[in-house]
C-alpha cells in the first residue's frame, strides 16, 4: 500500500489563527482508500523550510500532498518550494494564464500582474484543473513518488481532492477501498493503568488496533479493524474482543452505545426491583442520570445535610428504603473539600454495604467521576459481583 505524508502550509496555521482542518479531511479520505499516512506536518510561509520539508517527506513517502500557499502574492511560496524540492525550475504555462483570465472574467474581476505568478508551475508538472478557484494546482512526479499541491481554501481543496486527485492516485497506485470498524468496550471500577497492564500485548497489535481512553470513573477500550468489508473487519475484531472480555471480565459493563445507567436500569427492570435512592452534594445529577432509564421504579430524595458519620448515612438509606417498601436502598454522598470523596451505601434483603472512594483527578470532573463510580458500584451490587 502506498505511503503518504501531508504538509499544510501557512504561517497563520502555526500562529494558531486558523485551525488545520485540511489535513484531517485529507487523512480521512486517504485512509478510506487504504493509503497509509505516516506524518502530518505544518509549516510557515518560508520557501527554504517548505522545500526541505517536502524533500524529507519524499524520502519516506510515495505521495506527498501539500495544501495552501498557491495564491498570487509574494508570500505564497508553494510553487517555488516544490520546484526547489524537485530540483526543477518554474515555467510559465500560457494555457494556465488563459484559464486564470477566464475565471476572473467570470467573477467580473480584473487580474493583477501578480496573478501571472499563478501560471508558473514546476517544469514537467501535471496541471490539475481547478474549476472552483483561481489557484492552479499541479502534480510533480519524481520516479515512483509524487508531490501534489492543492489550494488552502478547504472547499476548493476538498473538491479537487475528490474529483482529480483520487482518480489520479487510483490510476497510478494500487488503492483499496477500506472499511474501518471500531468497537468500544466500556469498563469501570478499574483504572486505565491496571487495564494497560492486563492488555499491554494487545495494545501492540497492528490490525485491529487496541487503544485506551480514560474518562472520570470510566475507561473506554477501542478496537479498530481495517478491512475490505464490514464483515471482514468484524471477523478480525471478534477474537480480540473475546480476549478482552476474558481478561477484563465483569469490569466491562457495556459495548458501543450502552451506558452505565442503562445497564443498571435494565437489571432493575428485569428483576422488577424497586430502588429507593438518596443523593447528597450532586445537584440531582445522579438521580437524573438514573431516572432516564426507568422512571417507574425509582423513589428519590435529595438530602441537604450529610454527616461524615458513615453508620448514620447507612441508617438514613435503610430508613428511606423501608419508608418506600423498596427492594433496594441506595445512597450516594459526594464531598468536595481538600479531598474529593464519595460515600456509597447499598441495602437489599440479603446484604448491606458501605464504602468510601476518593478521587485524585481535577475537581471539575468530580461530579462525573462520582456518578460513574456510584453507578458501577450499584451495578456490581445488583449483579452480586
Ligand atoms: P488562495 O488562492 O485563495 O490564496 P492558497 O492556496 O494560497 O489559496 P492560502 O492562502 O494558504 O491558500 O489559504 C487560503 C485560506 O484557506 C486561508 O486564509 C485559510 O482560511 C484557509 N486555509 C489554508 N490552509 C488551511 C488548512 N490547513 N486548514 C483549514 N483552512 C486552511
Amino acid at each position: 500500500m502506498p505511503i503518504s505524508e501531508i504538509i499544510t502550509i501557512g504561517t497563520e496555521l502555526l500562529l494558531g489563527e486558523i485551525t488545520d482542518t485540511n489535513s484531517t479531511y485529507i487523512a480521512r479520505t486517504l485512509r478510506d482508500y487504504g493509503i497509509d499516512i505516516y506524518r502530518i506536518t505544518t509549516i510557515g510561509d518560508n520557501p527554504g523550510r517548505i522545500a526541505s520539508t517536502i524533500k524529507e517527506a519524499l524520502k519516506r513517502a510515495d505521495i506527498v500532498i501539500t495544501t495552501g500557499g498557491l495564491g498570487p502574492t509574494i508570500d505564497d511560496p508553494t510553487r517555488q518550494s516544490v520546484a526547489a524540492a524537485a530540483d526543477r525550475g518554474l515555467v510559465f504555462e500560457p494555457d494556465l494564464w488563459e484559464q486564470i483570465l477566464e475565471r476572473f472574467k467570470a467573477y467580473g474581476r480584473t487580474p493583477t500582474e501578480n496573478n501571472r505568478r499563478q501560471a508558473y508551475i514546476p517544469q514537467g508538472a501535471i496541471k490539475v484543473n481547478n474549476p472552483v478557484g483561481t489557484a492552479p494546482c499541479f502534480i510533480v512526479e519524481i520516479d515512483h513518488s509524487c508531490i501534489i499541491s492543492l489550494p488552502g481554501v478547504p472547499k476548493e481543496m476538498e473538491f479537487i481532492l475528490r474529483e482529480s486527485v483520487i482518480p489520479y492516485l487510483s490510476q497510478n497506485y494500487e488503492l483499496k477501498s477500506q472499511i474501518i470498524k471500531a468497537t468500544v468496550l466500556h469498563a469501570a471500577s478499574i483504572g486505565e493503568s491496571m487495564i494497560d497492564e492486563k492488555i499491554e500485548d494487545l495494545e501492540q497489535l497492528a490490525n485491529p488496533t487496541v487503544g485506551l481512553l480514560a474518562h472520570p470513573g470510566q475507561v473506554d477500550i477501542r478496537v479498530t479493524a481495517k478491512a475490505e468489508s464490514g464483515t471482514e473487519a468484524q471477523k478480525l475484531s471478534k477474537p480480540i474482543i473475546e480476549e478482552l472480555f476474558s481478561r477484563l471480565g465483569d469490569y466491562i459493563y457495556g459495548i458501543d452505545g450502552e451506558t452505565l445507567e442503562g445497564t443498571v436500569s435494565q437489571n432493575l427492570n428485569q428483576n422488577q426491583q424497586q430502588l429507593a435512592l438518596i443523593e447528597f452534594g450532586m445537584n440531582g445529577s445522579f438521580i437524573s442520570r438514573l431516572n432516564h432509564g426507568q422512571p417507574n421504579l425509582l423513589k428519590t430524595q435529595i438530602i441537604n445535610t450529610h454527616t461524615a458519620d458513615e453508620s448514620d448515612f447507612l441508617k438514613q438509606v435503610v430508613e428511606f428504603q423501608h419508608q418506600h417498601l423498596a427492594d433496594i436502598g441506595f445512597g450516594i454522598a459526594l464531598t468536595v473539600n481538600d479531598r474529593v470523596t464519595v460515600q456509597l451505601a447499598y441495602v437489599d434483603s440479603r446484604k448491606s454495604k458501605l464504602i468510601t472512594r476518593s478521587y485524585g483527578g481535577p475537581k471539575e470532573h468530580a461530579h462525573l467521576w462520582a456518578q460513574n463510580t456510584g453507578l458501577d458500584f450499584l451495578r456490581r451490587q445488583i449483579l452480586n459481583i
